[in-house]
């Protein structure tokens, strides 16, 4: 089971999971295509979940306790508690909620797969010694060579 929030629907992500989201995505969407993706998926059995009072209060204290709680907004909440709830995985780019997912130990996937959150870093190494660092610097700290990046393997 996968609950969506709202950017979902607006990127167009697509899984051959279950779905699940929260009714109050809905008046999120405000343009009609992202709007008709959510009608088309309610349509083909997609869940439209409303958390307990017990999960929405877990979120909330999970929250407070990583500081990201004034970061989210109600239905941030909301889609938390009902992935919390559902033993699902969310969906979502958005930082703060991946952070408070982590924090009940819910699983998160992202949305753009390959965007610009997701560049690599690159390695550079040594054309002296072959020593390869994560980050760029000017020389090799050991034997003072050029370093050159490095496609990650
Ligand atoms: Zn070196």
């Amino acid at each position: 089971m996968h609950v969506l929030d709202a950017s979902a629907f607006i990127d167009d992500y697509t899984t051959d999971e279950a779905v699940a989201t929260v009714p109050a995505v809905r008046e999120e969407l405000t343009d009609d295509s992202s709007g008709y993706r959510f009608d088309a998926l309610e349509g083909a059995g997609m869940q439209l979940h409303v958390p307990g009072e017990g999960p929405l209060a877990q979120v909330e204290r999970a929250a407070r306790s990583t500081g990201d709680f004034t970061e989210l907004s109600d239905t941030d909440v909301r889609l938390l508690a009902a992935a919390f709830e559902l033993g699902a995985t969310l969906v979502t780019d958005d930082y703060a909620m991946q952070n408070v997912a982590d924090e009940l130990d819910v699983a998160t996937e992202s949305i753009s797969q390959d965007g610009i959150d997701e560049q690599r870093s690159w390695d550079y190494q040594c054309q002296g010694c072959g020593r390869v660092y994560d980050s760029h610097r000017e020389r090799c700290e050991v034997c003072g060579a050029d370093l050159e990046r490095k496609n990650p393997s």
